[in-house]
């Protein structure tokens, strides 16, 4: 059973007033597709490879623990045009973090990372954190879901939704880890040619280069 939306509701945004769930002034027909949990070798490498064939940009939301084990695919991402974003260091969940600790996670994370975009794992994150964060980075969230991570998923659902629900301004979520593999190698290349056909430009989220000591 699929126990989790493939569209978030306009209104969730004026309950999370400090969550980007979607970028309010895009710039034409921009739709940002994010990809998170990497770098993974063969997947990053992978959706790199897609998303330059169909001529898009993306946000890659990295984990500090991966980059550290595949620094060199960190910087193909960024060399490629991509942004980059924070996803922790440890791919901490808010709820069941200290709020000292969380922190401490995502700057460790930062390190690497270095840009003003956060995505907590999992979407989890308590208030007092979101407090915590929001001066120094754009929390994104997403307004639609792919559910690559599901391992029973209905991929011929999936890709009609995000297809049908495509709009200028979305922010869509892929997973570039293992467990997606599967399902993203059968979604992502036929809503990528989608997009192209419906004139959207696949662009990164805009973002501020933001160092840490
Ligand atoms: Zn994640």
């Amino acid at each position: 059973m699929q126990f989790y939306p493939f569209t978030i509701p306009s209104f969730v945004n004026s309950l999370f007033p400090n969550l980007e769930w979607r970028i309010k002034n895009p710039v034409g027909r921009q739709i940002f597709l994010t990809f998170d949990d990497g770098p993974q070798p063969e997947v990053t490498q992978w959706v790199l490879k897609t998303l330059k064939e169909h001529n898009a940009l993306g946000t890659f939301f990295m984990v500090g623990e991966n980059i550290i084990k595949r620094p060199e695919i960190m910087q193909e991402v960024k060399a490629a045009g991509h942004a980059i974003g924070n996803h922790t260091h440890r791919h901490n969940s808010g709820y069941s973090s200290k709020l000292s600790d969380y922190i401490m996670e995502v700057k460790e994370c930062q390190k690497y990372t270095q840009t003003n975009l956060f995505r907590p794992p999992y979407g989890r994150i308590r208030t007092n954190q979101i407090k915590a964060l929001k001066d120094d980075y754009q929390i994104i969230m997403w307004n639609q879901l792919s559910g690559d991570f599901d391992q029973n998923l209905n991929r011929k659902k999936s890709l009609a939704s995000l297809c049908k629900n495509a709009k200028p301004g979305n922010i869509v979520v892929f997973h570039d880890s293992m467990k997606a593999f599967e399902n993203i190698k059968e979604i992502l290349p036929p809503f990528l040619a989608y997009l192209q056909k419906e004139e959207f430009i696949c662009s990164p989220l805009p973002c501020d280069e933001y160092l840490v000591d």
